[in-house]
């Protein structure tokens, strides 16, 4: 049992000063300082100055397969950067091997990342997330709008989420991606997700990212017309925004990106208990445009925030993508957007993706973070720790301390 003092501990949207927390494998109790000393003398640590508790962070989407680049893809509009990870797939994906990836993984734990959603488009990343100490909702990824083509694609499939189901080991989830609206088969996404539902698999797709997707679903025209056209020799979208959601009635999603919704397709969403993944930087650097909270919370849907692979990334930091939002979403008030932000990063990512952790609270998971700031700590600490990020010194998962 462990017993950690802090100046602060900030959890599910509450800070609390002077308290501390006694875990195991899960948290026992969250209490102040003073109550603590007295139950417990010397086995408490006190962790001084500045010392700020927080729990582990929880990054819902990211493609680990491509961590290999650096400044590759284009960036600036979604077509010319689609095209150029085309272009560059084979040197991209084969140039990052397993090290490549384990070093992603890594960098997501010294960001104070506990848990992370990563889709993988061709198992390469199986072995980095199995024996990875955060925990994973693996998402293999299903492909494919060609009908001729259907077995083949959905055979390659079932072999690597197959093979992700035979790795046991705590806190990993074998899981499904749906690719996108655009650019799969509905016999394909029905199959898969019949299995899911069966199986109780969790599941995540792209959804309405760019205003290309937009057109090409709404009209068959647009930017992705010469595209399908060329390299597909399709003429019309594999499906209607409206037919793709339907498909997933009945089992809450993680929707990746959601900036070109409309309202009905909101309301689609919001009933059906989905949540949305909003990835600031990336849609920054992909041209697509800024998504609009306010109608979310509208619609009353959950969303959370996310880093998006290193393919529309300069770094897998949660603490950058909150500080991204916060200057990009600059018509909400300021420290109440901080506040969500926190919340989308811990507790509703882990209810999102079905995960006993994200709050430091009792009989949670104890995956949490030890951080220090250099500044006085007030009711602003929110956002002053997306401003002046703190030092992460140490990081536990499932009460194990994996650094510092
Ligand atoms: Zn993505």
């Amino acid at each position: 049992m462990k017993i950690l003092l802090a100046n602060a501990v900030f959890t599910d949207g509450t800070l609390y000063r002077d308290h501390g927390v006694v875990f195991e494998r899960t948290v026992l109790a969250l209490k102040p300082n003073d109550e603590l000393r007295a139950e417990y003398g010397d086995r408490c640590v006190e962790l001084g100055e500045g010392s700020v508790l927080l729990p582990g962070l929880i990054n819902p989407h990211v493609h680990l397969e491509f961590s290999a680049n650096r400044s590759t893809l284009t960036y600036g509009a979604f077509m010319p950067w689609l095209q150029s990870v085309i272009a560059n797939r084979d040197e991209l994906v084969n140039g990052c091997d397993d090290a490549c990836i384990r070093h992603a993984v890594d960098m997501m734990l010294e960001n104070g990342i506990t848990a992370f959603g990563a889709v993988s488009s061709y198992g390469f990343d199986l072995d980095a997330c199995a024996s990875s100490l955060q925990k994973v909702v693996y998402f293999n990824e299903l492909i494919g709008s060609d009908p001729a083509m259907a077995d083949a694609l959905y055979g390659n499939f079932q072999e690597r989420l197959f093979a992700s189901q035979a790795v046991v080991r705590d806190g990993f989830y074998p899981s499904i991606a749906i690719h996108s609206p655009y650019s799969v088969h509905r016999i394909l996404i029905q199959k898969a997700l019949e299995y899911a539902k069966a199986h109780r698999l969790r599941v995540t797709a792209h959804f309405m990212e760019s205003p290309s997707e937009r057109e090409w679903l709404d009209e068959n025209s647009g930017d992705f017309k010469p595209f399908f056209e060329n390299f597909l020799r399709q003429h019309r979208a594999a499906n209607s925004a409206e037919e793709f959601l339907t498909y997933f009635d009945g089992h809450p999603t993680l929707f990746t990106h959601v900036v070109h919704a409309k309202d009905d397709e909101l309301a689609h969403i919001a009933k059906g208990g989905h949540t949305v993944i909003h990835c600031p930087i990336s849609n920054r650097l992909l041209g697509s445009g800024a998504i609009n909270l306010e109608r979310l919370d509208a619609h009353r849907i959950r969303w959370v925030c996310g880093t998006d692979g290193l393919s529309s990334n300069y770094a897998l930091d949660l603490f950058e993508e909150m500080k991204a939002a916060l200057f990009m979403h600059h018509g909400s008030d300021l420290l109440p957007l901080a506040y969500r932000l926190w919340k989308s990063v811990t507790k509703n990512a882990a209810e999102a993706l079905g995960l006993n952790c994200g709050t430091i609270s009792a009989g949670y998971d104890a995956d949490l973070l030890i951080t220090r700031v250099d500044y006085p700590i007030n009711e602003q600490l929110p956002l002053h720790l997306l401003l002046r990020r703190p030092a992460i010194e140490s990081v536990y998962i499932h009460g194990n301390k994996v650094k510092g």
